[in-house]
């Protein structure tokens, strides 16, 4: 026997061997009774009534456990992200306090989450300072003139501005400043498998599994991951009160979308890296003299100056990244070209499928334009979230959006890319960087493993 044999991540959400089947199925069964039989007799039965608990969802906990490593207790499958979020402040916020409760957010979080304070704020069941927790001297000021911070709720990277938080540090300042206030991170733009802030040292991390975690945009789920079973058994209490809990067959769904997670989020980020390089590179979204304004937003670019902040305590760069024109009525034009065949033009992120958003019309018009305009929001963002598909395919079709769009031009025979907001011109190299496929022969010997296994085999044989 292989001693110490522990299985890792990948192994683990594609296989179930914790639970086992009477009938020996290879895929984990579906229950969809709402109610279970109750035996008066005993009083350890796990399941009655399916808003409470249901064997499906418990399993879909278990394997958010092993994603964030936590125990299934510290683990709750609800409804979508937002009720993630909302359950959280209800649960272990807004009802501890006897006062009105001071949160600290981001100046650039998801639109909804904005939303979901403003509401809190305007009855007065708390009170959100917003802050750019990306520049954390900033953070510590303000953090430092409230009398009392009784939530932090933070976004790494943030989005749609790709802006780097450097939660170690932020989470280091707030425990020994002040230990009682609750750290809660929103970790959709990550996903358990790049980052686990709970291994950070936070209270409370959730993710809208709307995106990353299922990836085929077919069902809305959040996840909520706590650093103890306490806080978990006050969120469920809201949970369970509202019947907020992930249905069965969403559940079963999710728990499917999990198995391929490593693999999916795998090619997402590799296509990710070659477009946000060959955007900046060859297509010219990059600052000059010319036009200070075009830039491309991606934490995986090494050019970024927060690259090695966010290596150092995550293991991607996710699959978001985003492109800034200049002007919002060009990017809009872009964004509503009729040339795309790929891409589509959707909300949300995470999915198999790249999808492009106009932000400041889509997953942020929430917030209020005057709001937008403080906070530096810029109108012409253009969010790119990236799938699975052949890069090539999705280098062609982007291009020949901005070519429709009067943006970029082809040059010389189609050898060159031609941008007309600034004159940068490069040549095209769609095809040529990152993209060509190697074979899975290629791949597997060019590594000369058998050369390797031979010198290896040599040695042993020496000893
Ligand atoms: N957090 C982030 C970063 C999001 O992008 C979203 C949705 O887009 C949410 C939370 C909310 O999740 P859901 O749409 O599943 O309610």
């Amino acid at each position: 026997m292989v001693k110490d044999f522990k299985q890792s991540l990948t192994t683990g959400l594609v296989s179930n061997l914790e639970t086992k089947d009477k009938h020996g199925a290879s895929i984990h069964p579906l229950y969809l009774s709402t109610t279970f039989k109750v035996d008066l007799d005993r009083d350890d039965q796990a399941y009655d009534y399916s808003r409470s608990g249901n064997p499906t969802r418990s399993l879909l906990q278990l394997q958010i456990g092993k994603l964030y490593e936590v125990p299934q207790e510290q683990v709750l499958a609800v409804s979508s992200g937002m009720t993630a979020l909302d359950s959280i402040f209800r649960g272990i916020v807004l009802s501890k306090a006897t006062h009105v409760p001071t949160i600290i957010a981001g100046d650039d979080l998801y639109g909804g989450s904005d939303r979901l304070l403003a509401y809190f704020d305007s009855r007065c069941h708390s009170r959100a300072v917003h802050v750019d927790t990306s520049d954390f001297d900033r953070f510590r000021t303000v953090f430092q003139s409230l009398d009392k911070v009784d939530a932090v709720l933070l976004e790494s990277p943030t989005n749609p501005m790709c802006k780097v938080v450097d939660l170690p540090r932020i989470f280091k300042f707030i425990k020994q400043n002040s230990p009682s206030t609750h750290i809660i991170v929103d970790n959709t733009m990550m996903c358990g498998m790049n980052c686990n802030p709970i291994k950070l040292g936070a209270d409370v991390v959730y993710e809208s599994a709307t995106k990353y975690l299922n990836g085929h945009h077919d069902i809305m789920a959040g996840v909520i991951v706590t650093k103890t079973p306490e806080l978990a058994k006050q969120i469920y209490f809201v949970t369970n009160a509202v019947g907020s809990g992930l249905s069965p067959m969403d559940s079963w769904l999710l728990i499917r979308g999990l198995k391929t997670l490593s693999v999916r989020l795998y090619q997402q980020q590799y296509n990710s890296m070659i477009l946000a390089k060959w955007l900046q590179d060859c297509c010219g979204f990059k600052p000059t003299a010319k036009n200070p304004r075009l830039k491309t937003r991606y934490v995986g670019l090494k050019s970024n100056p927060q690259f090695e902040l966010h290596k150092s305590f995550n293991s991607g760069p996710g699959a978001v990244l985003a492109f800034e024109t200049g002007s919002a009525v060009l990017s809009q034009r872009i964004v509503a070209s009729k040339a795309f065949k790929v891409w589509y033009v959707t909300l949300s992120f995470g999915c198999i499928n790249s999808v492009l958003s106009l932000p400041g019309k889509m997953s942020h018009a929430s917030i209020d334009p005057e709001v937008r305009k403080q906070r530096e929001f810029p109108e012409d963002i253009v969010r790119l979230c990236v799938g699975i598909e052949d890069i090539v395919d999705l280098q062609k079709d982007l291009l020949n959006a901005m070519i429709e769009a009067d943006v970029l031009e082809l040059q010389d025979n189609d050898k060159c890319i031609f941008n007309k907001l600034n004159g940068h011109k490069a040549l095209n190299t769609i095809g040529e960087v990152g993209s060509q496929k190697r074979s899975i022969y290629d791949e597997f010997y060019g590594q000369d493993l058998i050369a390797k296994d031979n010198k290896i085999n040599n040695r042993l044989l020496k000893l």
